[in-house]
């Protein structure tokens, strides 16, 4: 099969033969993509590098889209957190809070947050479902200052390169705890 690798940073991606990956094993998925929409982020490089890229891996698709609409843009929007749970109810991912969606980073958050309020659902427990709501304020509160910051586009290229080893560094505490997700859930004992 074909690839688009990126072998070095600031580098374009190359476009190579790589070996088939291993038919998915228990647990594991393969996700066909059918479809992507297009961050502002990324209109720069739609016709540069990655229509060849596209062109290349999947000419079936290269330039099979029209607009059929118009084009609508997102103003920007002040971040928030909302409190995540309530009597019956809870909130994971981006129902929880409004972040700008350039950190490129709302799929980890979603993920991780149905993660901690599953655990936090099988323990039951008051305590268990603030923890759930302390956790993802402490993990998320940092990114979500950092990504206000770059979304209001009030940087020069010196300031941006600090503000993306912010974003960087606010996403560590969460790397750790994602990797402690490899231990498996304890279900509380029977009462
Ligand atoms: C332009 C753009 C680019 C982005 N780029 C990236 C990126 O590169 N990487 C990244 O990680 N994140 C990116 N994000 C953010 C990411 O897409 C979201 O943070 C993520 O999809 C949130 O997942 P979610 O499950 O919380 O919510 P959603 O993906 O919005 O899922 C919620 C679902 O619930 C459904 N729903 C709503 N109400 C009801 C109801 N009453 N009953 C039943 N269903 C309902 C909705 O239809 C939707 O399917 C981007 C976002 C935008 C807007």
């Amino acid at each position: 099969m074909i690839a688009a690798r990126l072998h070095a940073y600031g580098r374009l991606p190359v476009v190579e033969e790589v070996p088939d990956p291993p038919a998915p094993q228990a647990g594991e998925v393969v996700v066909r993509v059918a479809g992507a929409g297009l961050c502002r982020t990324d209109l720069h490089v739609l016709d540069g590098v990655f229509a060849d890229v596209l062109a290349r891996m999947a000419p079936e698709r290269a330039g099979d889209g029209d607009r059929v609409g118009r084009l609508r843009g997102f103003p920007g929007h002040p971040a928030f957190l909302r409190r995540p749970f309530g009597p019956g109810w809870a909130l994971v991912g981006d129902a929880g809070y409004v972040k700008d969606p350039l950190t490129a980073h709302g799929i980890t958050d979603a993920l991780r947050d149905a993660e901690l309020l599953a655990r936090a659902a099988v323990d039951g427990s008051p305590a268990a479902f603030a923890g759930y709501e302390a956790q993802r304020d402490v993990l998320a509160r940092p990114l979500l200052d950092v990504a206000e910051r770059i979304a209001a586009y009030e940087w020069d290229l010196t300031d941006i390169e600090g503000l993306l080893r912010a974003e960087s560094a606010a996403m560590r505490p969460e790397v750790a705890v994602v990797r402690g997700f490899d231990e498996p859930m304890r279900a509380p004992a029977a009462a």
